[in-house]
């Protein structure tokens, strides 16, 4: 085809836009758009069908196949060619389409004649809208121009389609099209929190008006200023990171380089542009084609991957406009997005934020983490709701439940405005108790104690009132940053760590990288089973110089201090008393080198994996202290991934397996005369915590936000109740405990909010 003139890709957008503003009826519009394509491909036949209620795909608007065929003929997605380029979401190119296996006749479009076939998929954001077709009587092969142009044509179809700018998506009746209506998604609840404010994209869709360029070899030369630029970018970022690692680092940042250099990625842009379209909407096509092969990797290494990449092409949006985050926010943003990473939210800050939707989040990603420091309402696992989000559109988010709200009608919004209220209430009665001790009704003291990992946690420890930071996750630190940061960053960070706390004591919980835990500038090689495999203080023992530089920091952080030092996924006492002689030598060496030293180092471990449980006594010989992680323990004793939705709340740690484990752990922890305190998210939910203290364990801690349900839960509860109830029910056989529970609090009049 043509660069130019008629029949060139570029002519062929440049009247799909007059076409798109012209005043006809949409109907209309569509017919002329195939015959336009037709004539420019010199095709006999060009079809649009486009996805209906059931996935059915239907015949919308034809050139050259039987025109009474038209909103007839439907096709089941995988039926037929055309439903295999919707199920493939890939184009399919035939010369003889009636050989085909997958080839469905379809008596009443009169197409039996025609062998020559050219499937695109009509894709937005991933999700596939319809399919594109051009036919020609005789066998030939389209060229790979022929196949650009036609995906061209679709992407800008897609566009128009979905936003309603040619069609009148309320006339498909197909409530999954339809940008207008009222829609309601299930999430997961991962940050608590009721918002309610104006969906902001965090990737905002290009507009269709921008889709198609003017001039394109001006469009060229910004998309090479644009790529330049971002690879300068890129160049210097890694080139200032300084890493005091070689070898295995230097491999990092050349896989990261690798990225920004990729050639076929930037042929691809600049193809993109030479067939018509703008820089921005070239980034956009390109990065769909990603999207839908990320939806069908389930690699998590080559998903994280492919993350990056969408986060260079983020990154090339940004150099295309000058620069992204100038974007000016509304009062009451709700961000919406596909991920993101923790950095990426940090840099919206907080004052305009008031929730946060993803597709893809879990509790534990990083982003879920960094959105609960900053106090902000996150949902995940939303499918679909980038596209269905519009900027500008009204959202109302629980946070606790997981609901989302888009577009919703006054009664849904007062609903709503009810439940924030209520919440604010909820949250003055929680500042009320602020200052009350944390004292059950018969004396017992118990040890309230925050989660952290980031500076802009530390704050939190004053507002909630808490005793202290009973685990400090420092791979946060590592991971929201771009690089690894440096022994003297390091010191400086922990420094302000320490000072934040003032008096009161903070467990600083070392690397616990691996698992869902990845940095990006690492590399990681491929594991079967992640949360099993190389991760935190094996990765601390097989790589001692991390481990060393991470404490000589918090030793350089802590003069004349007590430095708390806790291991992460200890397995046995050989393993750490291994890690716990490095740090020996650090704080040997501080002395040799006469540096300002702790008062006191303290070293802990976490009790995680179940293993270490039947060496507790023996562990307690050598442990200043030891913290269960929930989390990772029922994990591994229920055999069920903790990131995994399906399973991840199959099995209740108010059961009876759960508890007679933990209370088998704290009578260990007694007979060695030692103290186990509880850091997992357990800690930090009232029914759970009131087991907990049933068992025996006396500190707890948690995310800030739920140091005042629990200390009110705490106040209203009677120690030896609870423990003779508990104590009975753990020689039970219910899958669950929770209703028993529930009911006895219920009974006694115990808070749980
Ligand atoms: C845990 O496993 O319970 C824990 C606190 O560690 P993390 O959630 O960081 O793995
Ligand atoms: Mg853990």
């Amino acid at each position: 085809m043509p660069a130019t003139g008629a029949g060139s890709p570029r002519f062929l957008l440049r009247r799909l836009r007059e076409i798109m503003a012209d005043g006809s009826s949409a109907q209309q519009r569509l017919d002329k758009l195939v015959a336009l394509i037709a004539s420019n491909m010199v095709a006999e036949v060009c079809s649009i069908y486009l996805r209906r209620a059931g996935n059915a795909l239907e015949l919308f608007a034809t050139q050259g196949l039987n025109p009474a065929a038209v909103h007839n003929t439907r096709l089941r997605s995988g039926q037929g060619l055309v439903g295999l380029v919707a199920e493939a979401a890939e184009p399919v190119n035939l010369t003889n389409a009636p050989n085909h296996p997958r080839f469905a006749y379809r008596p009443e479009t009169g197409e039996d004649p025609y062998k020559a076939f050219l499937g695109v998929p009509i894709v937005r954001g991933g999700q596939v809208y319809g399919v594109l077709t051009v036919q020609n009587r005789a066998a030939r092969q389209y060229d790979e121009e022929e196949v650009e142009a036609l995906q061209t044509v679709a992407m800008v179809l897609a566009e128009v389609v979905a936003s309603g700018g040619l069609f009148d998506i309320a006339e498909l009746d197909e409530p999954e099209l339809r940008s207008d209506r009222p829609r309601m998604f299930a999430g997961d609840g991962l940050c608590e929190g009721v918002a309610i404010g104006t969906v902001v994209l965090h990737e905002p869709r290009v507009r269709v008006e921008a889709l198609i360029a003017d001039d394109p070899a001006a469009e060229l030369k910004r998309l090479n200023t644009a790529l330049e630029e971002m690879r300068g970018a890129v160049d210097a970022m890694l080139n200032s990171s300084e890493l005091d690692l070689s070898g295995e680092s230097r491999e990092v940042i050349e896989a990261y380089r690798l990225f920004a250099d990729d050639a076929g990625w930037q042929q691809k842009l600049r193809d993109a542009v030479r067939g018509g379209l703008t820089a921005e909407a070239a980034v956009e096509r390109v990065q769909d084609e990603l999207r839908l092969r990320l939806a069908r990797i389930e690699d998590p290494y080559m998903r994280e991957r492919l993350h990056d990449l969408e986060d260079l092409a983020r990154r090339l949006q940004k150099h295309l406009s000058g620069d992204g985050h100038a974007r000016e926010l509304p009062e009451d943003a709700i961000l919406v997005a596909r991920s993101m990473g923790p950095a990426e939210l940090l840099d919206y800050g907080r004052d305009r934020l008031r929730g946060v939707i993803l597709e893809d989040a879990t509790a534990t990603s990083h982003v879920t983490i960094v959105a609960s420091s900053m106090g902000i309402p996150l949902i995940g696992n939303v499918q679909g709701v980038v596209d269905s989000a519009r900027s500008g559109d009204t959202a109302l988010l629980d946070g606790a439940s997981g609901e989302l709200h888009l577009r919703p009608v006054r009664d849904t919004i007062s609903i709503f405005e009810g439940r924030r209220a209520m919440r604010a209430q909820r949250v003055a009665e929680f500042a009320a108790v602020r200052d009350l001790p944390a004292v059950t009704k018969d004396g017992v003291r118990i040890n309230m104690m925050i989660n952290a990992g980031l500076l802009l946690d530390m704050p939190n420890l004053e507002i909630s009132g808490a005793d202290g930071v009973g685990l400090f996750r420092t791979e946060m630190q590592f991971m929201v940053g771009e690089t690894m940061p440096r022994l003297k960053d390091q010191i400086a960070f922990y420094k302000q760590i320490v000072e934040a706390a003032g008096d009161k004591p903070v467990v600083f919980r070392t690397l616990d990288l691996g698992g869902d835990k990845i940095l990006p500038y690492g590399r990681w090689d491929r594991e079967e089973n992640p949360a099993l495999g190389w991760r935190a203080i094996r990765i601390a023992l097989d790589r001692p110089a991390l481990l060393r530089y991470q404490v000589r920091a918090l030793i350089g952080a802590s003069p004349h201090r007590v430095l708390r030092i806790l291991l992460p996924m200890i397995s046995d006492v050989a393993e750490f008393n291994e890690a716990r002689a490095l740090i020996d030598r650090e704080v040997e060496r501080a002395r040799l080198l006469s540096l300002p030293q702790p008062r006191q180092v303290l070293v802990g471990a976490m009790l995680e994996v179940p293993a270490l449980m039947f060496m507790l006594p023996q562990l307690l010989r050598s442990a200043d202290f030891v913290s269960i992680g929930s989390n990772d323990l029922m994990q591994f004793i229920f055999a069920m991934d903790r990131t995994n939705p399906r399973v991840s709340k199959r099995y209740d740690p108010l059961s009876p397996p759960a508890l007679t484990l933990i209370r088998q752990i704290v009578r260990s922890a007694a007979d060695a005369d030692g103290d186990v305190s509880m850091c997992g998210e357990l800690a930090g939910r009232p029914l759970e915590a009131m087991a907990l203290i049933a068992l025996g364990i006396r500190t707890l801690s948690m995310q800030p936000i739920n140091i005042g349900p629990i200390k009110m839960m705490i106040r209203s509860l009677d120690t030896r109740e609870v423990s003779q109830f508990v104590e009975r029910l753990c020689g039970r056989t219910d899958h669950s405990l929770r209703t028993r529970l529930t009911a006895f609090a219920a009974e006694r009049g115990i808070a749980l909010k």
